[in-house]
């Protein structure tokens, strides 16, 4: 219940700070909407824009991406000991704990994401091998990959953003393999392979390079993460930093690369035991993306209407243009739909006539 909790106060909190700045905006556009003289108005025809939702909608971007990640997991034991039979994957007990006729009462494996108790675990003097922390450091590590799925809704306020977010992971957790004493502990791979991690989180950004199409936006995730049901704990918070490199193709749609590098971690404590395992699980990602918002302008309503920039046919109402994809750029003087002539695209240009 708790955490159930938490999960609503965070996303009750981020929303609401979502329509704040939405509405901070309004009183803005309200004090925009500057008068001219009427006569004047009627001459030109002024446009009147478009002040109502869609001018806020318009603010608002839902982007899309996917692409690849790596995770490096690692976790340490402190005063912990650990047998190796040979064939077998490593097993884990306190230094401390009852070892009677060369049976350790109760010793540990899989302690990556579900423990599980050994009890009664016979030695083998002749051919286990045995090692404490007192004597070794006990490290495993693993580099795991994963595919992303991130969606985001997010609001763009002079050269800041503030959104929302959610995605998946679909996660291969790999072999471990240990750091120290490599000669006489195997690797193993834990009763988990594959897993969908899922994540919440706030979206905060700001742009801090502007070159013609191209821009780039520092941008950071904070919120919870779930690794699933594989896992005893599973939940936490997570962070993640990156820069979104984007091309913008229109004012409603551009793509974006996205680098980032993401820290979090989770405990697994063994049961009976004063024995816990940190495990520090930093990952890497390289995402691929869109971003799309709702054009402010609704399509003009004549059928036969080829203009190629917002316009007006009377009446001060202003309309987009019908033939104008939403992937290209508009110049607001004279479009840019056919920025290259017919005759010199593609194969036409080897034709003698090209039409
Ligand atoms: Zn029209």
């Amino acid at each position: 219940m708790v955490r159930k909790d938490h999960y609503l106060n965070f996303f009750t909190g981020t929303c609401l700070l979502l329509v704040l700045f939405m509405l901070s905006s309004v009183q803005v556009q309200a004090q925009e909407n500057e008068n001219g003289p009427i006569i004047f108005d009627r001459f030109y025809n002024k446009p009147r824009g478009a002040y109502n939702i869609r001018h806020l909608l318009n603010r608002l971007s839902f982007g899309v991406s996917s692409g690849y990640g790596k995770t490096y997991y690692k976790h340490e034991f402190d005063n912990a000991a650990i047998i190796q039979k040979p064939g077998f994957q490593p097993i884990i007990f306190n230094p401390t704990s009852l070892i009677t006729n060369d049976t350790i009462t109760t010793a540990y494996v899989n302690w990556f994401n579900q423990v599980e108790g050994v009890g009664s675990l016979p030695i083998n003097t002749a051919t286990d091998y045995i090692t404490s922390t007192d004597s070794t450091r006990i490290v495993y590590k693993s580099t795991s990959r994963g595919i992303p799925i991130v969606l985001t809704l997010h609001y763009d306020f002079l050269k800041y953003r503030i959104g929302v977010g959610m995605s998946w992971e679909y996660h291969k957790v790999k072999e471990f393999n240990p750091k120290y004493n490599t000669a006489n502990l195997a690797s193993f791979q834990p009763e988990i392979q594959k897993e969908r991690f899922k994540r919440y989180f706030a979206y905060l950004g700001g742009r801090v390079w502007n070159y013609y199409d191209y821009s780039a936006v520092v941008d950071a995730q904070i919120g919870l993460y779930n690794l699933g049901v594989q896992f005893v704990d599973p939940k936490g918070i997570y962070f993640n930093l990156g820069v979104s490199v984007e091309k913008e193709f229109s004012e409603y749609f551009s793509a974006f690369v996205r680098p980032s590098i993401e820290y979090k971690r989770f405990q697994t404590s063994l049961p009976e035991t004063a024995l816990s395992v940190n495990h520090n699980m930093p990952s890497i990602f390289l995402n691929v993306g869109v971003q799309m918002n709702l054009p402010e302008l609704r399509k003009c309503k004549i059928s036969n209407c080829e203009t190629q920039i917002n316009h007006t046919h009377g009446g001060g109402k202003e309309w987009r243009s019908r033939s104008h994809p939403f992937y290209k750029k508009q110049n607001p003087h004279y479009g840019e739909n056919y920025p290259r002539l017919y005759k010199y695209k593609w194969l036409k240009k080897n034709k003698l006539n090209p039409y």
